[in-house]
């Protein structure tokens, strides 16, 4: 393969995880760390391929990423989906287990491989979560929380012995928010 093609191939790879991340409601910022495009381009790819209304518009997120550990943790039914999101990037290579810890998949805090990886995740779990609580941004917001941040982690049940995000430095009870829910709908 020439310079040339390995070139082209590379900027396609960009502009479609830019598409990708866009469908997916990604903020500007966070394709812009993905794929090293500047704000410009990203601008000009959304009007040129998303610039429709009704049902296929696609709205484009402006501003900052959140940064909160409260949203994914503020229910069972919260915590349940941010552990099945957590899972997946297990699933595609974005996290790797490392004994009980939970370490990046791929070096770096950005890059197409991973946004390739994340969107692989974000995808499935929208396959599992038709109408899911956490958008592409939480799920970005989970990985940097779960792998660069460190302020949440993977904890393991004690009753049942399965994985579930817990915050990293809270009293924690070993409890999944499966068993959990499991208890509320006994007890109902
Ligand atoms: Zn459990």
């Amino acid at each position: 393969m020439r310079v040339t093609d390995n070139r082209y191939a590379g900027e396609r790879r960009k502009f479609d995880l830019a598409v990708r991340m866009i469908r997916l409601e990604a903020r500007t910022g966070t394709i812009r760390h993905c794929t090293g495009f500047s704000e410009d381009r990203i601008r000009k790819i959304y009007a040129h391929y998303f610039p429709g209304s009704g049902q296929d518009r696609v709205r484009r997120r402006r501003g900052k990423s959140p940064t909160q550990i409260r949203p994914f943790l503020s229910s069972s039914r919260r915590q349940c989906e941010a552990t099945v999101l957590g899972c997946l990037f297990i699933y595609f290579s974005a996290l790797k287990l490392a004994g009980p810890r939970v370490e990046p998949g791929v070096p770096g805090p950005g890059g197409v491989e991973l946004g390739e990886r994340l969107c692989d995740a974000y995808e499935t779990h929208r396959a599992v979560y038709p109408d899911p609580q956490l958008s592409f941004e939480w799920a970005w917001n989970l990985y940097q929380l779960l792998a660069l941040r460190r302020e949440l982690r993977l904890g393991w049940c004690a009753s049942c012995f399965g994985p579930y995000i817990q915050d990293a430095f809270a009293l924690d009870y070993s409890r999944c928010p499966v068993c959990e829910l499991k208890d509320l709908a006994r007890n109902s």
